[in-house]
């Protein structure tokens, strides 16, 4: 339940809606990925071919579900959307698959959770757009191969050293998504802010963007959560004084950190001098899962060099000890 956490919340399922750019032009950063994507986009579709199948890739909340609708919108076709978990035997996917029209995006979201079964079903989908289906059991058991009309595979993942080898080399086209600048967080807090007809200054929109850890989703969120304080306290308009208050009494530091990056960092120094230290270890003080500290809280303290992987463990680093004010020990 943490508001600065990147994974979406069920508030934020029907918000979110109304705040997705449609278009390649309209979504905000990623430049790179942006650029080769268009190219492939008009070559494919110069062709009168379907686009190669597409991995987006990076930490939640970066956008990729909304780059998936947007490749379906630029190509103009009907985005179909699923995630690993929700597929759990072969016939599931089969079911998807052959309900697809020709060209159609078929988004599968959490794509390194698909149970290893149904990668197998996967692979001729997209290698020969074609499933080879058992039919019978025992020795009458016999193969039969259904054509499928061709489609555009867009696999999202926050993990893409999980996915098998033979998966990830069936994508032609892979994204790596970045966190974002305070620029362009701010850019997306200002039109977020249109869309909900909500003033806001320029010095509050970067504030936000500052508090945000180069995340759209808890940009937006934190905008959401201002902009009630603004209503309730002051005239509905967010300036920098009420952002100010509204984040502190939210608990979200002038970094976008909260408790448990404070919990998890002080107690790295103080329990253990700064590390280095084990995963689990930290794990076990904090009372968090190893792999919930991995692939949710460490992220962004690596990208803003507070934290250092080495493979002795964790290292807190001296942007650490100056940002709550500590003396850093002598090595
Ligand atoms: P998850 O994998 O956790 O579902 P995600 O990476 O798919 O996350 P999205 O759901 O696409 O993230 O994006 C979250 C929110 O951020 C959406 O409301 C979307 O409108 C907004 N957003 C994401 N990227 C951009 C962008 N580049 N420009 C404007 N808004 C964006």
């Amino acid at each position: 339940d943490r508001i600065i956490s990147g994974e979406a919340d069920m508030l934020d399922v029907t918000f979110e809606q109304s705040l997705r750019p449609q278009t390649i032009r309209q979504y905000i950063g990623q430049d790179k990925v942006k650029a080769n994507l268009e190219v492939f986009i008009q070559a494919a579709k110069l062709r009168q071919e379907t686009l190669d199948h597409v991995l987006l890739y990076g930490p939640p909340g970066l956008g990729k579900t909304t780059l998936a609708a947007i490749i379906a919108n630029e190509m103009g076709v009907n985005l179909r959307t699923t995630a690993g978990p929700a597929i759990e035997r072969p016939g599931d996917l089969a079911a998807i698959l052959t309900a697809l029209e020709p060209g159609d995006v078929l988004f599968i979201d959490e794509i390194h959770r698909l149970p290893r079964s149904i990668e197998e079903v996967l692979y001729p989908a997209m290698e020969d757009f074609c499933l080879d289906i058992v039919i019978g059991k025992g020795p009458s058991a016999r193969s039969v191969r259904l054509d499928l009309p061709p489609f555009t595979l867009v696999g999202a993942t926050t993990r893409a050293g999980s996915l098998s080898a033979p998966l990830r080399d069936r994508f032609g086209v892979m994204c790596r998504l970045e966190y974002y600048t305070e620029e362009q967080l701010k850019q997306i807090v200002v039109r977020t802010a249109e869309v909900l007809e909500t003033g806001i200054d320029d010095q509050a929109a970067m504030e936000i963007a500052r508090r945000s850890r180069g995340t759209p989703r808890i940009a937006n969120r934190l905008l959401r959560r201002v902009r009630d304080f603004a209503q309730v306290r002051s005239n509905g308009t967010v300036d920098l004084l009420i952002t100010d208050e509204a984040l502190g009494l939210m608990q979200v530091d002038r970094l976008g950190l909260d408790h448990i990056d404070h919990k998890l960092l002080i107690g790295l120094i103080e329990k253990f001098r700064g590390g280095p230290v084990g995963l689990e270890t930290i794990a076990a003080t904090i009372g968090e899962e190893a792999h919930t500290i991995e692939d949710v809280y460490e992220p962004y303290l690596l990208q803003i060099g507070f934290l250092q992987r080495t493979p002795r463990g964790r290292i807190a680093t001296r942007l650490v000890y100056e940002h709550f004010q500590l003396e850093m020990p002598e090595q």
